[in-house]
């Protein structure tokens, strides 16, 4: 069979099959790279890569918190359609194997493993361990290093050490800083070998708790506050790893033919951990643009445009089929018919034609969002609808108010209407209702998120920043 798809040309050769690296940051803001304006903090590894290859501008997450973006992007499906719409809460009364990616979900492991790959997680999963079947060796990745749950002490000891090697504890502490040793983790499955190698390099940088080396908190000694320098010193941090990730597949001559993609989990966090999302107003945790648009490089020698931006919108859903056509691999139905009932397999599309080509029409003409407790969201062409629990709805028009300042909810009733009949007819189509719910602790809390004074231009290089004003 493999021999007929290579003699068709369905499948390529497997010395063309790219490796495809997937680095994540957790929490990271919009304005929070050189190459994405940020006057403050310095990452000349990431600002270099996005020159060599392409700077996204428009690039959305799925979720606008950790865990459903996580599980969109595993699926490349929205996670509502399979109950993952909040982040876990363990404390909610359901059934373990209710709490996590369900079993059945066929994850970008799972598919790149079948087209000949060899598959890794380095780094945080937060997905779902409340059962066996839910980790990450049991989701398609041959090798997993790191931890179960959304966040980590960065300096690891005996008793704060919640690290697993595949599925063992990890007991030896091998290096005194997660990053690195992250970073260590990632280039040990990045060796040359006939099988091409996907690596999903999951930091949880810049997430809290906001913990950075000495040497790096030296660097950006001259910002004020002690959050946003040790933000700036963690970014600093990734940044270098990265470069050291670089710098290995360049000795092992595999830089030309390996896919990388950069971007964050969700938008930054400005008021636990000091992020900026400027121009974007929000944060973490709303369905401002804050919140769900997010830094986006793609880069890959061989195959993709080398200096473009793309402006186009895109979402996280599409990188599963987007590696699924670099692989070479058969493309995923959007919907098949199960019975008398459509399922969608995949609500991602592949982006390379795109990349490939800026003047192509968009990947897609809508964008949706939603979490149940919070509100729910659509952008379409420019336009978007905020559709919230806790404040008034907002339209907003993108192309002339990218911080969505002006609200023309009243003096555009037609178009209201139209994107909320199709923000409806989205959610009629999820097949599937929460798992589990947050802790109405978030009520409130989601409240603020809408009200509090964000920062919409860059602080200066010396300028004092504390998140909100
Ligand atoms: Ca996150």
């Amino acid at each position: 069979m493999r021999l007929l798809l290579l003699v068709l040309g369905i499948i390529p050769l497997k010395a063309d099959q790219p490796n495809i690296l997937m680095i994540l940051a957790d929490d990271m803001g919009y304005g929070d790279l050189g190459c994405y304006g940020s006057l403050q903090i310095e990452t000349p590894v990431l600002d270099k890569l996005a020159a060599a290859g392409i700077r996204c501008t428009d690039g959305y997450v799925c979720a606008n918190v950790c865990a459903p973006s996580r599980a969109g992007l595993l699926t490349g499906r929205h996670p509502q359609r399979f109950g993952f719409e909040h982040n876990l809460n363990k404390a909610f009364p359901t059934l373990p194997e209710r709490l996590g990616i369900p079993v059945e979900q066929k994850t970008i492991a799972d598919h790149l493993k079948k087209a000949g790959y060899r598959t890794s997680i380095i780094g945080k999963w937060h997905v779902g361990d409340s059962v066996p079947g839910m980790l990450p060796n049991a989701r398609g990745f041959d090798y997993f290093f790191g931890m179960h749950a959304g966040s980590h002490h960065y300096f690891p000891k005996a008793e704060n050490n919640k690290l697993f090697r595949n599925e063992d504890p990890v007991t030896e502490i091998d290096h005194p800083y997660l990053t690195d040793w992250f970073t260590h983790e990632a280039i040990g499955q990045m060796t040359p070998a006939e099988q091409p190698f996907f690596c999903f390099l999951s930091y949880n940088t810049p997430h809290t708790p906001m913990q950075a080396k000495e040497e790096d908190l030296a660097k950006f000694a001259h910002l004020k506050g002690r959050r946003r320098q040790t933000y700036a010193a963690m970014q600093w941090c990734m940044d270098v790893n990265i470069g050291r990730i670089l710098a290995h597949l360049e000795k092992t001559d595999q830089l030309e033919n390996t896919l990388i993609v950069f971007y964050s989990d969700n938008g930054g966090s400005v008021t636990a951990s000091h992020a900026c999302n400027a121009p974007l107003n929000g944060m973490k945790g709303s369905f401002f643009e804050g919140g769900i648009r997010v830094p986006f490089i793609f880069h890959w020698p061989k195959g993709l445009p080398s200096g473009a931006t793309f402006e186009h919108p895109f979402s996280s859903l599409d990188l599963l089929p987007t590696f699924i056509a670099a692989a070479g691999a058969p493309e995923l139905p959007h919907r098949i018919k199960v019975g008398k009932k459509w399922q969608t397999i995949t609500d991602g599309k592949n982006l390379l034609p795109h990349l490939r080509n800026q003047n192509a029409k968009p990947p897609h003409e809508v964008l949706f969002w939603r979490m149940t407790m919070r509100g729910a969201a659509i952008r379409e062409g420019d336009w978007k609808l905020l559709v919230n629990v806790h404040t008034p709805p907002a339209l907003y028009n993108l192309a002339d108010d990218i911080s969505e300042q002006n609200n023309l909810y009243q003096k555009m009733p037609e178009k209201v209407a139209d994107l909320w009949l199709k923000l409806n007819h989205w959610q009629e189509s999820l097949e599937d209702t929460p798992h589990w719910q947050e802790a109405p602790y978030w009520q409130g809390y989601n409240r603020k998120l809408y009200t509090h004074d964000y920062w919409l231009t860059q602080p200066a290089r010396d300028e004092e920043y504390l998140g909100i004003r």
